[in-house]
């Protein structure tokens, strides 16, 4: 299957570019980019046979058959109606969009389309998070009452652009990694955030935008979510925790594009390493979603995966800006 990318984007160039190609019998045969110099330097970078600047000539190659879609966060819904409309596959960067009511409306396109419209949340791809969704599902900490989320980092000088200081091209922390803890909470616990409470400051990066942020979910059965999400923490190192009746699961440096970390079951008084798979976050995700383009099962992450972590950045916003306690507003269905 030919893909096309939309978005001469890091992320692209640094995972998904490889990813695609991974599998086999898939190609990257077009890019997109707002500038024709860009565009065709990406696609020589990247040996990408055509570089465009006009979108819905990009999607009138009948031979592109998926479109991943990583520019600034709200192009994502302009660009996915097109390529909805146009008949193409959708792999979408998250958040899904800037409002709860674009995302529905992707999501709502794409079935009414009979395509596959997927979310690139690649942390529930991680070998890590698959073992911990397997430990609390198979019982190993008993019931969970609490999960801590630790996922404050030092935001690398080549992404410091649009993420800082652009709020309308969906910059701030929030949307950049709130939408990820959202999405991995919700994987391994197999519910919702019911309501949150949250503050946040523009410490040092953030021009007009958060760069930190610290929240609390109440969870729809009752547990309780803590994270801490930043963009200026330069030492600390991620983590996941979850904690049970019957044992606790620590994981460390989890949070994060490697397959690496560690994870510890606590039980008894003991920590015992847990091992996990080391395989590609990204290739796993892309192979999904080529298998449901092919008719099997799904992707890792679907259209609605990506509305439900989008509500909860949302709310957790909205939180963090009126200093209320916010119930969050999935819409409708
Ligand atoms: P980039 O800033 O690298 O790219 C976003 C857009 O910025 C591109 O589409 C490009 O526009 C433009 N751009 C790129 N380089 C330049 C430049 N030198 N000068 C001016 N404009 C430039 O963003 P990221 O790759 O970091 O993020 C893209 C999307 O992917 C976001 O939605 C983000 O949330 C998501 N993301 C997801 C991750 C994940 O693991 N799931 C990880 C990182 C990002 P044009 O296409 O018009 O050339």
């Amino acid at each position: 299957m030919k893909w096309a990318l939309i978005g001469a984007s890091t992320i692209a160039s640094q995972w998904m570019i490889d990813a695609i190609r991974a599998g086999g019998g898939a190609e990257v045969a077009a890019v997109l980019s707002s500038d024709t110099a860009r565009g065709k330097d990406y696609a020589a970078r990247h040996d990408i046979a055509s570089a465009h600047t006009d979108l819905d000539k990009m999607l009138a190659d009948p031979e592109i058959g998926a479109v991943y879609i990583s520019t600034t966060n709200e192009k994502h819904h302009p660009q996915a109606m097109a390529a909805i409309a146009a008949g193409k596959h959708v792999l979408c960067e998250k958040p899904l969009a800037i409002t709860l009511a674009e995302a529905h409306e992707m999501v709502a396109a794409a079935k009414q389309a009979g395509v596959v419209f997927a979310t690139n949340h690649h942390l529930r791809n991680a070998g890590s998070h698959l073992t911990i969704r397997d430990l609390i599902a198979n019982g190993h900490i008993g019931t969970v009452q609490a999960v801590r989320v630790a996922h404050a980092v030092y935001l690398p000088a080549n992404l410091q652009g649009w993420r800082i200081d652009n709020a309308a091209a969906g910059g701030g922390v929030i949307p950049d990694i709130v939408v990820h803890d959202a999405d991995t909470v919700r994987f391994h616990l197999g519910e919702d955030p019911a309501e949150v409470v949250a503050i946040e400051r523009s410490e040092s990066m953030g021009q007009g935008v958060e760069d930190s942020v610290m929240s609390v979910w109440r969870m729809r059965s009752g547990a309780l979510v803590e994270t801490h999400e930043g963009f200026t923490i330069r030492h600390a190192g991620t983590s996941f925790e979850v904690h049970g009746t019957e044992g606790s699961i620590i994981a460390r440096n989890v949070m994060t594009q490697q397959p690496v970390g560690e994870v510890y079951l606590r039980r008894d008084g003991k920590d015992e390493a847990v091992p996990f798979s080391d395989h590609n976050l990204y290739n796993r995700a892309v192979g999904l979603f080529m298998d449901a383009v092919a008719g099997k099962g799904s992707p890792a992450a679907s259209g609605d995966d990506g509305i439900k972590s989008l509500a909860v950045a949302l709310a957790v916003k909205e939180a963090a800006t009126t200093g209320r306690r916010v119930p969050v507003d999935y819409g409708e269905a």
